[in-house]
């Protein structure tokens, strides 16, 4: 740990020699002091040999077993680390966003901090993005998680989320991916949502591709996630879906069956009141009188709610300036950011 602790030489560090680094590599920090040291030395190694700039952002979601405080210090003794520490645990994704607000970049590398992503194959997500893509994905292929209650759940994940999106990965929950950082830069993140980072991508027109990588067991500490994620994933596929079919306008799905329905009932009430004003028919006894009417009055209830569904869309998404994090304390590298 001692050489990570001294500061290291500028002439040596890329960082330093470019304002504006090539690449951030942005790693949410939640509990993993004895990953830590490792982890920054393996990033910086692995960037510093591509001969890139870059900065490594690291973001303390609210960890209570000493990351705070090694962070903080490392931070101050490095010059390609940030800092940005949480005032709690807001979760993964929460964390990944603070790091994307707070990364400089004109790359965006994510990454877990327990050394279950390689490093290594950063190079690699460079190379690949420089082919013209905005988005690389990494591809666990050999994954070393528990079968049962991870690789079975994400398996059928992924395959949901791949048929619903459109965008096919293998591998959509793998943290390790490259972004372009105009990519990310007004996207709103929340839930689980930084895994479906590609179909959001997706849908803003990003070329978007996905290579193998490595993956290595835990080798300290332990996965902060059960089988409940699996669920809170599903629940937040839904959302993508209806934010690609429906929510957008919600107003012309709801209110075009709403305006069909009422059109029908009022044609059907105009024909009924013929009959009986016109040609002085009963028609108390017909069952055509009770469709016109619930025709009718559903029509005026799908309609008000594809307007009250788009006043909540709009609202919705103004809302979305709140932050879904709180920032403590930003520390290390000179460059302040928002
Ligand atoms: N993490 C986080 N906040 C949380 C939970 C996790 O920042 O509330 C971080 C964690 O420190 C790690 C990454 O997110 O760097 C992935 O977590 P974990 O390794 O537990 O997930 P798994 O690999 O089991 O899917
Ligand atoms: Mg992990």
């Amino acid at each position: 740990m001692s050489n990570l602790l001294s500061t290291r030489s500028q002439a040596s560090n890329p960082a330093f020699s470019n304002p504006t680094p090539q690449v951030s590599v942005i790693v949410p920090i939640y509990n993993e002091v004895q990953s830590l040291p490792h982890l920054i030395e393996a990033i910086a190694t692995a960037v510093t040999e591509s001969q890139i700039s870059y900065e490594i952002v690291c973001v303390d979601d609210g960890s209570s077993d000493g990351s705070t405080d090694l962070l903080k210090h490392l931070a101050q003794a490095r010059t390609d680390l940030r800092a940005v520490i949480l005032r709690r645990n807001y979760g993964q994704t929460a964390a990944m966003s603070a790091g994307f607000k707070h990364a400089t970049g004109k790359v965006l590398i994510t990454l877990d901090g327990d050394l279950q992503n390689d490093p290594a194959d950063i190079p690699h997500l460079l190379a690949r993005l420089d082919e013209g893509y905005d988005l690389v994905s990494g591809w666990r292929k050999a994954r070393q998680d528990a079968a049962l209650t991870r690789l079975l759940p994400s398996k059928i994940a992924n395959w949901l989320i791949g048929n619903v999106t459109g965008v096919k990965l293998h591998d959509y929950g793998c943290s390790l991916k490259a972004y372009r950082a105009e990519l990310v830069a007004d996207m709103n993140l929340y839930g689980e949502l930084h895994r479906f980072l590609p179909a959001l991508a997706f849908i803003e027109g990003a070329r978007i591709t996905e290579i193998p990588v490595r993956h290595h067991a835990r080798r300290f500490g332990q996965s902060k996630y059960g089988l409940g994620r699996t669920l809170r994933v599903l629940m937040d596929l839904f959302t993508i879906f209806f934010m690609k079919k429906f929510l957008t306008r919600p107003m012309h799905v709801f209110g075009t069956f709403g305006l069909a329905s009422m059109i029908g009932g009022v044609l059907l009430g105009s024909y009924l009141t013929f009959l009986k004003l016109g040609l002085g028919r009963s028609i108390g006894d017909r069952p055509l009188l009770i469709l016109a009417v619930v025709l009718f009055l559903a029509g005026i209830q799908l309609f008000s709610f594809g307007l009250l569904a788009e006043l909540l869309m709009r609202t919705y998404h103004e809302s979305q300036n709140r932050p879904i994090y709180r920032v403590r304390e930003v520390v290390g590298t000179e460059t302040e950011t928002v």
